[in-house]
Order: structure tokens, then C-alpha cells, then sequence
């Protein structure tokens, strides 16, 4: 997944500048007193009524392609990488990785919405972009769409929607989950 620093309602998006603050949460309600303003899905009152969101993938690719951004990539993950492909760590990140300005990431290349993550796949199956290293996939893919800023307020939710069909679609990932998600990687 690239993360494009100018386009924030997009799924490859990462805002350059802290995102605007949530509407005035409703901070004296009983069903916000254990979650905190900024877990809206967390409330009784939400669409899965606190339950989760629900997300399923649909194998589009928009997450992976757009304008030019970046997935960022560990030493650790670079290293899964290698073992998966078959080379070594340090000619993984020669050959599939670049610096960038938030520090390394996966390589892009011209693909029909404007640039492909170089892993991102879209002859093997008719009609779907399907991600070349899926069980291997950095963090930041791993977790989309449930970054921080995405689950920020229901705003930042649907606008991630617009561009992403999976969401608000398919089964509810649990609320713990969406949590461990949101939290396990340090995205905006
Ligand atoms: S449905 Fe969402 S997560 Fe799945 S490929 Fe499309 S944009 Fe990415």
C-alpha cells in the first residue's frame, strides 16, 4: 500500500500535516466514557453499534496504486521479504526498495491508476490486483485500513471508504482487533 502525502482521503494516503481535529465529541456521554473521544466506533451509538467496523478486502488494488507514495519497510520486514523471494536481505533492498523522505520503502512502478507497489499483481487473477508477497507484506499493508488516521472520526472513515470498496462491507472485525491493528504499527 502507498502511502501518497497529498491526497489524505485516499487509502495510500498519509497526510503530510496532523489531521484536522475530530467533530466535538459528545465527551458526557456514558457510552464515551470508557473509549475516549477519539474511538467513535466504539460507541453503542456507531454503525456496529461498538461492536467493530466491518472491512473485506476486495482485491481492487486502489490501496496499492495511485500517485506516486511509499510503503515503508522494516529491516525486519526487508528481511522476510529476502527469505520469500530468495536473496539475500541486502540485495532485496537494492533491487525492491528506495529511500524516501520517512525512511525505506517498497519501489513503485507505472501502473494503470499512476504507479503500482512493485508487488502488486494484477495478471494473475482476471480483473483483481492481488499482492505478490501477501503472507510476507509490510505493516503498513497488514493494517490497512484501520491506521490511525483513518479511524480517526466517522469522516475520516467513509472518506477512506470512497476509494476503498472493502470498507463498511463483509463480516465486523472485532473491536480488540481493530485496536491491536490501529495500534500494532505507528501510521498516522
Ligand atoms: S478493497 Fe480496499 S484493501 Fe482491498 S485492495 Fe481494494 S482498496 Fe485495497
Amino acid at each position: 500500500m502507498s502511502a501518497d502525502q497529498t491526497q489524505p482521503d485516499t487509502p495510500h494516503a498519509v497526510p503530510t500535516a496532523p489531521p484536522t481535529a475530530p467533530t466535538a465529541p459528545h465527551s458526557h456521554s456514558d457510552t464515551n466514557a470508557y473509549h475516549g473521544p477519539l474511538e467513535w466506533f466504539a460507541r453503542v451509538d456507531a454503525p456496529e453499534h461498538g461492536q467493530g467496523l466491518r472491512f473485506a478486502c476486495t482485491s481492487c488494488g486502489n490501496c496499492c496504486s495511485g500517485p506516486p507514495g511509499y510503503v515503508l519497510v522494516s529491516d525486519a520486514e526487508c528481511h522476510a521479504l529476502a527469505r520469500r523471494l530468495g536473496l539475500t536481505t541486502q540485495a532485496f533492498i537494492d533491487q525492491h526498495t528506495q529511500v524516501v523522505e520517512r525512511g525505506r520503502s517498497l519501489k513503485e512502478v507505472p501502473g494503470p491508476r499512476g504507479f503500482d507497489c512493485i508487488f502488486l499483481d494484477r495478471q494473475r487473477v482476471s480483473g483483481k490486483a492481488i499482492c505478490g508477497v501477501y503472507e510476507s507484506r509490510p505493516g503498513q499493508c497488514r493494517t490497512w485500513p484501520f491506521w490511525g488516521h483513518t479511524l480517526r472520526t466517522p469522516e475520516t472513515w467513509a472518506a477512506a471508504g470512497r476509494s476503498c470498496p472493502g470498507i463498511n462491507t463483509g463480516a465486523i472485525v472485532p473491536l480488540h482487533q481493530v485496536r491491536v491493528l490501529r495500534d500494532s504499527v505507528p501510521m498516522p
